[in-house]
């Protein structure tokens, strides 16, 4: 027994403490998180469609590899995630942060004397009845927050807040613009709740710095989200597989399994043309 500081006079129970490792049932404990799942069917998500593994037909945006939108829409196959605990932990600390900034911007706003509001950290589900984009295209997408001021009577402006951690060295490449995906992301995240405007915020993990970009709406981008949706839509209700958009991101999709990617060293990273205005 060493469940006290007299048990410490017997040797042997000193010797128990050998026994305890905290962090290996740690990472046993968030291994465990990798278990396959099977997605929604007839879904789409935001973090999916902003992803840095496709792009619009256009070539103009990021939006998420075609095959990869396919097998979530088509719900039929598991998505398998190998996501290392040490991966896994930082990637929580991020969602730590955001959950600390929230409260911060609901304190300013409560502060505010009725002229800010601030909504916190929310999903929107495509059954909800909330959002008809939503509904329309049964997307699934949460925001860090919808943040509502009152600059002078009668200006208002409403636009949603959306937190992004990165390590000093990724820090530094959105310092002055962000990163393309993280814009479709925020781009959804606007259709759905019908918001004009969006604030991505980057925080440095190493230092905690921060730095913001403001994006509008923009219908343009917007419409090529929405012609990959109606393409990916059209090849799930046909069972017709779309083409792979292949790259060096294959390494982190949870489709990889079944995808099958080529495995090329030097793989060039593969954008799908819009077959005949499909
Ligand atoms: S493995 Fe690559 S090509 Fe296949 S679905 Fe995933 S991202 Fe797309």
């Amino acid at each position: 027994m060493l469940t006290k500081i007299a048990d410490l006079e017997d040797p042997d129970a000193r010797e128990l403490l050998g026994n305890v490792t905290v962090v290996s049932r740690l990472d046993a404990f968030l291994e465990e998180k990798n278990t396959p799942r099977l997605p929604r069917r007839g879904t789409f998500t935001a973090s999916d469609l902003g992803s840095w593994d496709g792009n619009s037909f256009c070539g103009d945006y990021k939006v998420g590899c075609a095959r990869k939108l396919w097998y979530r829409h088509r719900g039929e196959v598991e998505q398998r995630s190998n996501i290392a605990p040490t991966l896994r932990r930082r990637l929580d600390l991020g969602t730590a942060g955001h959950e600390m900034l929230d409260g911060y911007f609901e304190k300013i706003a409560e502060e505010s004397g009725g002229s800010e509001e601030f909504v916190p950290e929310h999903q929107i589900n495509p059954e909800d009845g909330t959002s008809e984009v939503a509904w329309e295209w049964g997307i699934i997408v949460r925001v860090d927050g919808v943040y509502s001021i009152h600059l002078s009577d009668p200006v208002h402006i409403r636009f949603c807040l959306e937190f992004k951690t990165e390590t000093e060295q990724n820090f530094q490449k959105v310092l002055k613009k962000p990163k393309p995906e993280h814009v479709t992301q925020l781009m959804v995240g606007m259709a759905c709740w019908d918001l004009p405007a969006g604030v991505l915020v980057y925080i440095n993990l190493n230092s905690g710095a921060m730095v913001e970009h403001r994006v509008l709406f923009d219908q343009n981008h917007w419409n090529a989200v929405t012609e990959k949706m109606r393409y990916v839509r059209k090849y799930s209700i046909n069972n017709i597989e779309p083409n792979r958009e292949d790259g060096f991101h294959c390494k982190y999709c949870k489709y990889k399994w079944v995808c099958a990617p080529p495995s090329k060293k030097k793989r060039k990273v593969h954008t799908i043309r819009m077959p005949g205005g499909g």
